[in-house]
């Protein structure tokens, strides 16, 4: 009889289990639905005010027209962006996604993205600070997936920034690998989070306790990326102190048949 209650509980145990699990998704899909809409309809009520003030019968002067247009195409690039990311994760889950890998030293790759944020991604009063070793050496990787994984961790670092307004990127050759980091000063992650915050839809409690915008797709596509290229991601965080992200790639002298197709992890 004992044993029979063993069996029973135990049973009883991996259904709950399996039953909590399943609400647990069922919960992360449909803050993902309202997250996913919210960030749809930011831009869409933008177009809308814009193209209701362009329509209006006494029309604004050029110079200010001008101005709404560029809100507008502004807002366009915005819900581009949204459905290319989505669409795009679907093809790396699935292992479809066309990656073109080639052969490029990292630093310049890693500055050009630095650049390239300063000069569209950093808000007022950030200091992107970026330190490449000289002999940081050569990655074979898709230059666009890439950038977007190291994006993805730039755009997280001034969004979850806080009061902190430093951002150190940083590139070094570790042996065989190329280590790329991102470390902020801001908010931080609690220890228990900092594992789940790579699975998609997951974020973390100071996304809703400060009302940070997102849809919680962001580092596990820049997780699915980096892995495609043969390396991995990880963090180092202190809470109210800030985080570091460190993706890995192997070296290219290293690295044999670096990019291939992978289903979700
Ligand atoms: P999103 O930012 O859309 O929520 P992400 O997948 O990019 O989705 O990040 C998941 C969660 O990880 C975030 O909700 C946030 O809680 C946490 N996070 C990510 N980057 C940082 C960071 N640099 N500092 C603090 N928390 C972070």
């Amino acid at each position: 009889l004992a044993l029979i209650v063993v069996v029973v509980l135990a049973g009883a145990v991996v259904v709950a289990r399996g039953v909590s699990h399943e609400l647990d998704v069922a919960r992360l899909q449909s803050d993902f639905v309202s997250a996913v809409s919210h960030e749809f309809r930011t831009p869409l009520t933008s177009l809308q005010q814009f193209t209701a003030i362009l329509n209006e019968d006494n029309e604004p002067p050029p110079a200010k027209r001008r101005v709404f247009y560029q809100a507008q195409a502004r807002a366009v690039s915005r819900l581009q962006h949204l459905v290319e990311s989505l669409l795009d994760f679907g093809r790396m889950e699935a292992g479809a996604y066309p990656y073109r890998p080639e052969q490029m030293p990292v630093g310049p790759f890693v500055s050009g993205l630095v650049a390239a944020f300063r000069g569209d991604g950093t808000p007022e009063g950030f200091v992107v600070d970026c330190a490449i070793d000289t002999d940081s050496g050569d990655i074979t990787a898709d230059r666009d997936a890439l950038g977007r994984a190291i994006r993805n961790l730039l755009e997280n670092a001034v969004k979850y920034s806080g009061d902190g307004r430093r951002i150190d990127v940083r590139a070094t050759r570790r042996g065989r690998v190329v280590a790329v980091s991102v470390r902020d000063e801001g908010l931080g992650i609690p220890h228990a989070e900092q594992q789940r915050i790579f699975t998609k839809f997951v974020r973390g409690a100071a996304s809703r306790m400060y009302g940070i915008n997102g849809t919680g797709i962001g580092l596990a596509m820049a997780r699915e990326i980096v892995r495609a290229h043969g390396g991995d991601i990880t963090v180092e965080s202190i809470v109210a102190s800030g985080s570091t992200f460190t993706v890995t790639l192997p070296a290219a002298d290293t690295a044999r048949d670096a990019i291939h197709s992978r289903g979700s992890s």
